[in-house]
């Protein structure tokens, strides 16, 4: 067999998974083992806020998980999305691929899935999140509201809730595996502050991720919203089986975003590869600090390089109540 361009990115929170990932590729398991094994490890995390336990909650001070995997060359995915209560989300997902004829669960059925299967339960909620959590409860909810809480109109809370651009991530992870086959995985806690029940872009496939083993794979993190509307990790795959390299295709979807009117637009990170061992990460409204991770085949470790950063909006950050961003940002 000739070169086989193994390779696996991941966006920057997967700093602490990266090195597995990349080790059990070398090694020469697959990409879909390889990508779970490192995201685990990001969920394991405490210290990583927008990924597994330590996420930060909904408005009703819960953490709610959403996850997906995908295999480039069954086009099989499994998700999961708003599960409370278990560790290891990605897991789960993957086990949806795995045992059910179903793609997506959510909220109880997800759960229901999750202990049928023996996954890992625990406590999501940290000390830290609980008590921005409280804080914000005590200050930014109404003492009427706060009496009859939880039943309460939740709709302006969650506009005006934290700074969706700091109480959010994710963490993605791309990759090609020695048999050439690609996948991709996501996981994360979605936006702190979220309306119970939403959703972002990672556990929806063709949105927060894609993979075909044939032309590449996509994963988009940030305001999940926005790749949800775009399509965007599809239409990067497809833009390159249409015949643009992945440079071109990434900044094609770029200029798909640039068209979301209303609604909420703000930063989102697009990372990509393509089969041929080639990748691209833009950041769009991102910032300086944007990086993320790349292994390829004979490189000793991952190493992290800058994204490029394309600006689409002239206010790419939501206005945050003040405290709030104040408390997230001093943890
Ligand atoms: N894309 C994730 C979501 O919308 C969050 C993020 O990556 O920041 O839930």
């Amino acid at each position: 067999m000739g070169h086989t361009n193994m390779i696996v990115l991941s966006n920057n929170e997967g700093a602490c998974g990266i090195p597995a990932s990349a080790g059990l590729l070398a090694d020469g398991r697959s990409a879909l083992d390889a990508l779970e094994a490192g995201l685990r490890l990001v969920e394991a995390d405490e210290s990583v806020r927008t990924v597994g336990r330590g996420g930060w909650p909904n408005l009703l001070g819960e953490v709610e998980l959403d996850a997906s995997v995908m295999d480039g060359t069954t086009f099989r995915t499994g998700s999961v999305g708003a599960l409370t209560g278990f560790l290891h989300p990605v897991s789960v997902a993957r086990q949806v691929m795995e045992q059910l004829p179903h793609e997506l669960l959510v909220g109880e059925g997800a759960r229901r899935f999750a202990a049928e299967i023996g996954a890992e339960a625990g406590e999501l909620l940290m000390p830290h999140a609980e008590n921005a959590w409280r804080r914000w409860f005590e200050t930014e909810v109404g003492e009427v509201d706060r009496r009859k809480w939880p039943d309460v109109p939740m709709r302006e809370l969650c506009r005006q809730a934290i700074d969706p651009e700091l109480g959010r991530d994710t963490t993605v992870f791309l990759g090609q595996d020695r048999n050439r086959d690609i996948a991709a995985a996501t996981s994360t806690s979605g936006w702190g502050w979220k309306y119970p029940g939403r959703l972002g872009d990672s556990p929806i496939i063709g949105a927060g991720s894609y993979a075909d083993s044939r032309h590449g794979a996509c994963a988009c993190t940030g305001v999940g919203e926005m790749s949800i509307r775009a399509g965007t990790s599809r239409a990067v795959v497809l833009y390159m089986k249409m015949g643009l390299s992945v440079e071109e295709a990434v900044h094609e979807a770029v200029g798909d975003m640039r068209r979301l009117v209303g609604g909420l637009v703000g930063r989102v990170t697009i990372h990509a590869i393509d089969a041929q061992g080639n990748h691209k990460v833009v950041a769009v409204n991102g910032l300086p600090e944007n990086h993320y991770w790349l292994w390829c085949e004979g490189d000793p470790a991952p190493r992290a390089h800058p994204a490029e950063i394309v600006v689409i909006s002239d206010d790419p950050a939501p206005k945050p109540t003040a405290h709030v961003r104040y408390e997230v940002m001093n943890l």
